[in-house]
């Protein structure tokens, strides 16, 4: 009997998908990657092997315990109750009351329909923002309030906002979620007062109405006085109210040094989580997937993987830039009626692919880069370990620290422990492997994109 559970585990998610309608990003960020561990005393308890799973148990377990409870209960014919847990902890348990379903329809508000969650890229740079996005998004108002994002231009901020309205209003079709840019809340603001209305009741009333407020760019209204105080009036009026209240900035609360602390202390209320630049992995994944909703809007565009890496790696700068390279790319392959190659994107492209910044590259730096890209530990690399899982990335980070740090051999061995032939003799075999072993030298080009150095 009860490892029929286990059995028709597959079933049972699905079962709780289709029953409950759990979105897609929902499903596969939390749900998909759950299994049993074992099954005692009429109990199931459930595992993963994700740690961005398992550290979330407790809100799995709120937000979707009941309906999976009730799947294996459909599909296997016995109540269960379940249990989450990992190697340390049991977390939640769950006990039966009535779950809804919801019917699904998109009020029309001006949020981009492209900036949905299954549209965004998930990788090691965003993954702690996408998930608590995610969190916000599916118990609004109720764990993450506000919720700040912040990252330099270009790196999804607007995009991740708009995915928790996106998913809040289908969700709950009568949610007013409202999203504003700061400049068209200043703008609002004084066009209300224009009007001769001293304390803008209008106004007020407009954004005390809402239950959930999409903030972008917060750093535009910050230091304008008025347009500042009113925020905080807002902010302050729909927090009590336990409304979901997001943020982006370009910065964190506390850079704002001009602000009061007062008011700076209250982004920080409910959590703070930032976006960095994406990896080449994360580059490639998101063209690809900028390709394929071009290829779902009609346009049939094919472009080889090799353009696609040629983009990933040359350009550094943000999402933004590198998402407008594919435009140009493909555009300038429909005036020419030809179809899109490297050389054509070379050409296309030639002014985005600038050297960025001087940075000052160290065998330490490589080393890091290497051991990360392998994963084993910078301490893996300098010590005298010789299996090849170990030897090859020393090799590697000795070949990268000779090309792109201007350091010595010598410097180079003091640094890596070993002494200056083991040094020369390791950067010429990775020098003469490169031609012929085609993996290695792929390797290596990545490694020197994650590097990015200001050669060309
Ligand atoms: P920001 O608000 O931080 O300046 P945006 O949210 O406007 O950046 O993102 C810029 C562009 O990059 C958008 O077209 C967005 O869809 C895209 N983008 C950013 N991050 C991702 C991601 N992780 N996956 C897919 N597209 C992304
Ligand atoms: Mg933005």
């Amino acid at each position: 009997m009860s490892n029929t559970v286990q059995e028709k585990w597959d079933e049972i998610l699905d079962f709780a998908r289709q029953e409950y309608n759990i979105s897609n990003v929902s499903f596969n960020t939390w749900i998909k990657d759950l299994y049993v561990k074992k099954v005692e005393d009429n109990t199931v308890y459930i595992t993963s092997d994700n740690s961005n799973i398992t550290s979330n148990f407790n809100h799995i377990s709120t937000k979707y315990g009941l309906f999976i409870k009730t799947a294996i209960h459909e599909i296997t014919d016995t109540e269960y109750d379940i249990k989450f847990e990992n190697e340390t902890d049991t977390i939640g348990t769950v006990s039966s009351s009535a779950a809804s379903s919801k019917v699904i329809h998109n009020e029309g508000l001006p949020l981009n329909p492209d900036y949905t969650f299954d549209n965004f890229v998930v990788s090691k740079n965003n993954q702690l923002a996408h998930a608590t996005a995610l969190k916000a998004a599916e118990s609004p108002g109720d764990i993450y309030n506000p919720l700040y994002i912040y990252g330099d231009s270009g790196l999804g901020k607007t995009h991740l906002m708009q995915s928790i309205g996106h998913f809040i209003l289908e969700n709950d079709p009568d949610k007013k979620v409202m999203f504003v840019t700061s400049d068209i809340f200043t703008n609002e603001l004084i066009d209300s007062i224009r009007k001769g209305d001293a304390s803008p009741a209008a106004f007020r009333e407009k954004y005390r109405n809402i239950d959930v407020l999409l903030i972008d760019d917060i750093q535009f209204i910050i230091g304008k006085d008025r347009t500042q105080e009113e925020f905080f009036y807002t902010f302050n009026a729909l927090y009590e109210a336990k409304k979901q209240i997001v943020i982006t900035s370009d910065k964190p609360p506390k850079d704002f040094t001009t602000l009061d602390e007062r008011w700076r202390s209250r982004f920080g209320w409910g959590i703070i989580v930032d976006l960095t630049p994406p990896d080449y992995e994360t580059k490639v994944a998101i063209l690809q997937k900028k390709l394929d909703l071009k290829q779902l809007e009609g346009n049939s565009v094919s472009i080889d993987n090799d353009v696609i890496s040629y983009m990933a790696e040359n350009i550094n700068s943000n999402i933004r830039t590198l998402e407008g390279a594919l435009t140009k790319v493909i555009a300038l392959a429909k005036i020419q009626k030809t179809s899109v190659t490297k050389e054509l994107a070379e050409y296309a492209l030639r002014d985005l692919v600038t050297p960025n910044q001087k940075k000052i590259i160290t065998p330490e730096f490589i080393i890091g880069v290497v051991a990360e890209h392998f994963h084993i530990s910078p301490n893996d690399i300098l010590s005298s370990k010789r299996d090849k899982v170990i030897a090859v990335p020393r090799q590697i980070a000795m070949y990268l620290s000779n090309e792109y740090t201007g350091f010595t051999t010598t410097k180079i061995g003091e640094i890596f422990g070993r002494d200056h032939a083991t040094v020369i003799h390791n950067i010429n075999k990775i020098k003469e492997l490169r031609p012929k072993d085609i993996s290695m030298d792929e390797t290596i080009k990545v490694l020197i994109n994650k590097i990015n150095p200001d050669v060309e």
